[in-house]
């Protein structure tokens, strides 16, 4: 730990009391990278418990120069909660009040460290439903899906976190508090501000508040695992179930045959619902009113799909035991990390039209370097997302560097992103200019240095940071 906060330490404990200012085994107890496992190394942890005390400590690190990272439920994949020796973690994991929940507005209003997972049970508790979705659910919060505008399983029916929030409090690196906190779907009073914290991953403010949208229950859900004879029945299938199954289709969730066989077979970890010869397969899923209807709306999409020759094989769940082993494959990486040990994760977005092309040359540029590479690819289809979990034997900073050019050059010339949903963080700083020009990243410097004019928030990741002078 620097002595600078050291001394800060006692004035820290004066805001949020000693109990809640971490420091040695207590720091490194606490992982900060789910796929390494790596400890949390920064000089101290601070647990602030309400946003007065957020805003006390950051007029303290402001006043003192003291940088600090942010943390929420460390799900992150992109390494944006790593912090140096010298730097002060602020966790917003005492920030778990869901103070509102309002039925008729269909609102919900919470603190940033509430799980996600509780946001959900919160609004089906009312009757509502909170649509975003992703395999952390237990351990992500709030302000993190925020910070990172995460994606997941529901993206292709209700969009991003960015579509899920109305308004939000952050508190800014000098301590102010902006309260934009406003639950109205339609407010064209002057500049969105939320805009600007959701998805810039903490370098701009911590959020510390918000008012999310919720949704009608949907009263009757239908999901099938198919299997797809090459990449075009694949994308085919998609447009056709977007078309008969009248905006109820909520999830298409891709798998090229070597992300199915490695996990429903090969690990042994689940019993495996279709065989594994087949091109491609789809993890979808509809939601709909009536359960009479409904079914068989959802049956006679599937039939159609057979007699146009876009699916060989079928399973379609009959209870919600059987949906939940569907959905066990869908999200099971533990399986990946394993079988690709070390394994090196993807998350990329690209047109669909592009995406066979894309994933045959990433696979030959990889095989041609290290011939045992292995490669698995799923992906959330419909929003152009894929996750491409790679194994080439060698986990060095070199062969990272070389698979990661592997996998973003050919990005470019395809107007695709090498983030689709998880973030720049530290992982991805250096290969921003492939999705963004110059003048973008010159105009969110500039907004970095508007909002954190010490560069006290987040330093260097998604832009890096130049002190002014
Ligand atoms: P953290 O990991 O703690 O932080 C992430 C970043 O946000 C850091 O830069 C941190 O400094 C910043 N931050 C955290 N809280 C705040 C705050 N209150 N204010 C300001 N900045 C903050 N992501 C997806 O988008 N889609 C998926 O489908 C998906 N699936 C996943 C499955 C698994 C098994 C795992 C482990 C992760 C998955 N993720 C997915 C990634 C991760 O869960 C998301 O990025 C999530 O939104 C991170 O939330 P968190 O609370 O864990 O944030």
């Amino acid at each position: 730990m620097s002595d600078d906060l050291t001394a800060l330490l006692p004035r820290l404990a004066d805001i949020v009391g000693q109990r809640n200012v971490l420091t040695g085994a207590d720091v490194a107890a606490r992982q900060v990278d789910w796929l390494s496992g790596a400890a949390c190394r920064a000089g101290a942890i601070v647990r602030p418990g309400c946003t007065e005390e957020v805003s006390r400590v950051m007029q303290l690190c402001f006043e003192a120069r003291q940088p600090i990272v942010t943390h929420g439920g460390l799900t992150g994949l992109v390494h944006g909660a790593e912090a140096d020796p010298g730097e002060l973690a602020l966790s917003l994991e005492r920030l778990t009040t869901i103070e509102d929940v309002d039925p008729l507005g269909s609102t919900l209003t919470a603190e940033a460290g509430v799980p996600l997972e509780r946001i959900q049970q919160a609004a089906e508790d009312v009757g509502l439903y909170f649509p975003l979705d992703l395999g952390a659910r237990g351990s992500c919060t709030l302000g993190g899906n925020i910070a990172t505008n995460a994606g997941g399983n529901r993206v292709i029916r209700y969009g991003m976190m960015r579509q899920q929030v109305l308004g939000l409090e952050a508190v800014l690196a000098d301590g102010t508090v902006i309260g934009s906190l406003s639950p109205m779907l339609k407010n064209n009073a002057g500049y969105d501000l939320k805009q600007l914290f959701i998805g810039s991953e903490g370098t701009l403010g911590i959020v510390t508040r918000a008012v999310v949208r919720l949704q009608p229950a949907p009263s009757d859900t239908r999901t099938a695992l198919v299997a797809c004879p090459d990449f075009d029945a694949l994308s085919g299938l998609l447009a056709h179930l977007g078309r008969t199954l009248g905006g109820g289709l909520a999830a298409f969730e891709a798998m090229w045959r070597n992300h199915y066989r490695l996990i429903a077979h090969d690990s042994g970890r689940h019993r495996p619902p279709l065989d594994a010869d087949t091109s491609h397969y789809a993890l979808v899923e509809s939601i709909g009113v009536d359960p009479e209807a409904h079914e068989a709306s959802f049956s006679a999409a599937l039939e159609s799909a057979f007699e146009a020759g876009l699916i060989e094989d079928a399973v379609i769940s009959q209870s919600a035991v059987q949906r939940d082993a569907l959905w066990e494959i869908r999200d099971d990486i533990e399986s990946l990390v394993t079988a690709l040990a070390p394994l090196q994760a993807f998350d990329v977005s690209l047109p669909i039209s592009a995406m066979q092309g894309y994933v045959e040359s990433v696979e030959s540029s990889l095989t041609q370097r290290w011939p045992d590479a292995r490669i698995a690819v799923f992906g959330h289809l419909g929003d152009g997302n894929l996750h491409i979990s790679v194994g080439v034997g060698d986990d060095s900073a070199q062969a990272r560097q070389a698979v990661e050019a592997c996998l973003y050059h050919p990005l470019a010339e395809l107007k695709g992103s090498i983030s689709a949903e998880h973030g720049i963080g530290l992982e991805k700083r250096d290969w921003l200019h492939i999705s963004r020009t110059p003048e973008e990243i010159a105009l969110m410097t500039s907004l970095k240095h508007t909002l954190d004019p010490r560069g006290l928030l987040n330093r260097n990741k998604v832009v890096p940071w130049r002190n002014p002078g």
